[in-house]
């Protein structure tokens, strides 16, 4: 295990009690490096979406990837269908390169995909398989039973089909995401482990152990699920399973299919969220029902939240009561407004000073209502000064700007 870079406040420890670590402890995982990113390691939680574009249209895709990457997504996916779309990863690579800059690019590889995945992996950075679908042998409606021979048959063919693909990575020290999904597991693996989070975890384990007989371990694993539950207890069960093998591959998180709206945020979010909290994931990707750009502000939500990364103000607001002082909601707002490109800071916005600086959770600024029709402005625990109400904001930033910690937006 080991200690995030970026811990979360534990000074101005007014009680005398002892301080209590409470950074997340991440599960310690091996670097793979995806182009100029990193998974896994010391680095941060890698931000991950993927474009909609069909990427024969070149100038179509370039653009997408360029509007995701501008806003924060650290690795884009595709998906290429054919051995002409994995072609067209050329072109969109030199054009990215030619109009932007390079991008890390995952390209997704589906039924018996073993020649696109070739032809691929010489344009981009990363291959994602899955293992339910690498080798697919479609399923047999009177099939009663799977003998040992016929799974290990099929096992040998999976071998010949993958090692090609994990030579031509390894030699080009490019990286493979191993990405099992709950809804493809192989027949021959629901037969014998079930249609369980022990199958999944089967299913990536044999992927693993044919990379690593060919010393290749730039490896990536996913365990997605559309049921939070089952990705749950897939992951733990990966990361249970890999850390009793000794191998410490970083882990890609999400919930599959989780919808749209507020409901497909609060679903992956319980999934992803829930993991990173247990130091389980290396890199997250919130799959939504909208466009992917609406994808990048939940990951990065789910992170500051959890205090892994900070790429927003954080404010902390009381929820208001009957001793509220001023109209929370609108100063709130107009808080948040004006100062919202401050990076780095934390600050709280509280209805009273009953409850309120004993609340402000050790905020860098606190704006609370002091008596009525005026505030008073806080630093830290420490009481600055009380304005009245309509002169709260401008002197917020005021007193920030006296600390030397605003920066024009
Ligand atoms: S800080 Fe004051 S106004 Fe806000 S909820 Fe607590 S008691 Fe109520």
């Amino acid at each position: 295990m080991q200690t995030l870079a970026t811990p979360t406040t534990t000074s101005n420890n007014t009680f005398n009690q002892p301080n209590i670590d409470t950074t997340i402890k991440r599960r310690k995982t091996r670097p793979v490096k995806v182009g100029d990113v990193t998974i896994g390691g010391s680095s941060p939680v890698v931000v991950q979406s993927m474009i909609n574009e069909d990427t024969l249209d070149i100038d179509a895709s370039v653009a997408a990837i360029r509007r995701l990457h501008e806003i924060g997504c650290e690795i884009v996916r595709v998906t290429v269908p054919s051995i002409a779309h994995a072609k067209a990863l050329a072109e969109i690579k030199q054009k990215l390169i030619k109009t932007y800059r390079d991008v890390p690019l995952v390209a997704d590889i589906h039924h018996n995909g073993m020649k696109i995945a070739l032809e691929v992996a010489k344009h981009i950075e990363k291959v994602r398989i899955n293992p339910g679908l690498y080798v697919f042998e479609k399923p047999d409606a009177n099939r009663t039973e799977y003998t040992s021979a016929e799974f290990d048959e099929i096992g040998d063919k999976i071998r010949e089909t993958l090692e090609p693909l994990v030579i031509s990575l390894r030699d080009q020290g490019k990286a493979m995401r191993i990405g099992v999904n709950h809804g493809s597991l192989a027949e021959r693996m629901l037969f014998t482990y079930g249609d369980t989070p022990e199958g999944m975890v089967e299913s990536a384990l044999e992927f693993i152990r044919i990379c690593e007989s060919l010393d290749f371990r730039n490896i990536v694993i996913s365990m997605k699920a559309s049921r939070v539950p089952v990705m749950l207890a897939a992951y733990r069960l990966m990361a249970k399973r890999m850390d009793d093998l000794g191998m410490d591959y970083p882990l890609h998180l999400g919930v599959t299919e989780a919808g749209d709206g507020e409901y497909g945020r609060i679903k992956s979010t319980a999934g992803i969220a829930t993991l990173l909290a247990e130091g389980i994931g290396d890199t997250i990707r919130v799959s939504l029902t909208e466009a992917p750009e609406k994808e990048i502000p939940v990951c990065y939500s789910i992170l500051q939240a959890l205090g892994m990364r900070k790429t927003m103000v954080e404010y902390v607001a009381c929820p208001s009561c009957g001793r509220t002082l001023f109209n929370l909601e609108e100063v709130l707002h107009k808080v948040r407004e004006a100062t919202k490109h401050l990076t780095g800071l934390d600050i709280a916005v509280m209805g009273c000073i009953v409850n309120g600086p004993g609340e402000m959770a050790d905020a860098d600024y606190g704006y609370v209502g002091k008596n009525p029709g005026y505030i008073s402005l806080y630093r830290g625990r420490e009481e600055i000064k009380k304005v009245p109400e309509d002169r709260g904001v401008k002197e917020l930033i005021n007193l920030i700007k006296a600390d030397g910690r605003w920066v024009d937006p």
